[in-house]
């Protein structure tokens, strides 16, 4: 059952508007009145990268009036493999200014609002209010959360789509949708899953046009919502397998034990995001205090192994594809995975031979949770390395490449 559309007609399209818009007037359901709600409509995205890319291009071509960008974060060459909106000039640039940029060239008669900052507590509520719904591009957990509860209490839809490697999510979330009987984002995943556990898309990979994939459905749902047509994805979750080619669609109820939406909310304000997901888990945290070096570190201690005066073992704790993409010279490679299965502790040296085990990986999330079961085990020297292997690559050797 449609709801009712969300924005009201603006007064009328001008003779370019109609021209632009043809294909748009002459589907029965939209027509006229459908485009005139768009040509009045506020969408906010969220991050103009993977998923914002596509969300952003098709909801300017398809003459939404307002688009709002928020991105703090600047291209990259890593990011031109599925961030479309973004081309080899704009390296460099700030993304919500490049994706300005290209939705001027493909739609100038879209404005344009420019949020150069990063979502927090003190900013959601002012961002968020002008606009009519959220369409979430962001990959980590504390700030779809945040844009979960600031959706709920401005009552707007919440349109949220999620991305790894060959799988993608997508759902609308909108407790205050007409029926009452909708879930929120919550309601699906009431806990964000333990830090470390799942690795983001810069951890984990992304097929490019999977993007492209689950950013048209959160547009598709978005002109949905806005002028009032078709079934919206509200209380369904889209789950799509490009490997299979198969699209599944799962209901998703409301919990009435949820502690946003539920019949008694706990979160009655925004929290805080941070500490609710953290960054890396307790055991983690420990594990690494005083036990963390740096790459320059690093490298002095490697010099010393190379002279002979020094003796460790250096293990990369990350996957067999990243390990060939990067590396520090004289690491081996054991998954964090065979940590937790307890597989990796049969590699390192005994635990009296007295060689110290120092672990890295890319960043220094997974090397920490991966030095709690080395340290857990009695290796009580193990050291892991800060920032991983992009500060090696970063302060040390720049010739190799970064992902
Ligand atoms: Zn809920």
């Amino acid at each position: 059952m449609p709801f009712p559309p969300l924005v009201e007609p603006a007064e009328e399209l001008t003779v370019d508007e109609v021209r632009r818009y043809s294909r748009h007037l002459i589907i029965p359901d939209v027509g006229m009145s459908g485009q005139k709600r768009l040509k009045n409509s506020k969408v906010l995205v969220i991050g103009a990268g993977g998923l914002g890319s596509p969300a952003l291009l098709y909801l300017a071509a398809a003459g939404v009036g307002t688009l709002g960008i928020i991105d703090f974060d600047e291209v990259d060459e890593s990011n031109l493999q599925r961030q479309v909106i973004h081309g080899q000039s704009d390296i460099g640039k700030s993304k919500a200014v490049s994706a300005r940029e290209s939705i001027a060239e493909i739609n100038p008669l879209v404005e344009v609002i420019v949020h150069e900052e990063r979502l927090d507590n003190d900013n959601v509520m002012a961002i968020f209010e002008p606009y009519d719904l959220i369409v979430d591009g962001t990959d980590n957990f504390a700030t779809r959360y945040l844009v979960n509860d600031a959706a709920y209490f401005l009552q707007k839809p919440y349109i949220w789509g999620s991305i790894y490697r060959f799988d993608g999510q997508a759902s609308v979330f909108w407790p205050h949708a007409p029926g009452g009987e909708a879930p929120c984002y919550r309601c699906l995943y009431p806990e964000p899953p333990p830090p470390g556990m799942v690795p983001s898309c810069a951890e984990g990979g992304v097929l490019g046009v999977l993007c492209a994939s689950i950013g048209s459905i959160q547009v598709n749902e978005a002109i949905k919502l806005l002028t009032g047509i078709g079934e919206p994805l509200v209380g369904k979750l889209m789950i799509y397998d490009a490997l299979e080619m198969e699209y599944r669609k799962l209901r998703v109820r409301k919990d009435p034990g949820c502690a946003l939406c539920g019949e008694h909310p706990t979160v009655t304000q925004l929290i805080d995001y941070d500490t609710f997901c953290g960054a890396v888990s307790t055991e983690a945290a420990d594990a690494a205090a005083g036990s963390t070096i740096s790459v320059t570190e690093l490298e002095h201690m490697l010099k010393e192994r190379d002279e002979g005066s020094r003796d460790f073992v250096l293990v990369d704790v990350r996957e067999p594809n990243e390990f060939e993409i990067n590396r520090i010279p004289g690491s081996i490679l054991i998954p964090k995975g065979e940590f937790l299965n307890g597989n990796a502790l049969e590699q390192l040296p005994a635990v009296d031979s007295g060689k110290q085990v120092v672990l890295h990986c890319k960043s220094g999330v997974r090397s920490a949770e991966a030095l709690a079961v080395v340290k857990g085990a009695g290796y009580s020297d193990a050291v892991h390395v800060g920032g991983g292997v992009v500060a090696w690559v970063n302060q040390i050797d720049p010739s190799q490449p970064s992902y």
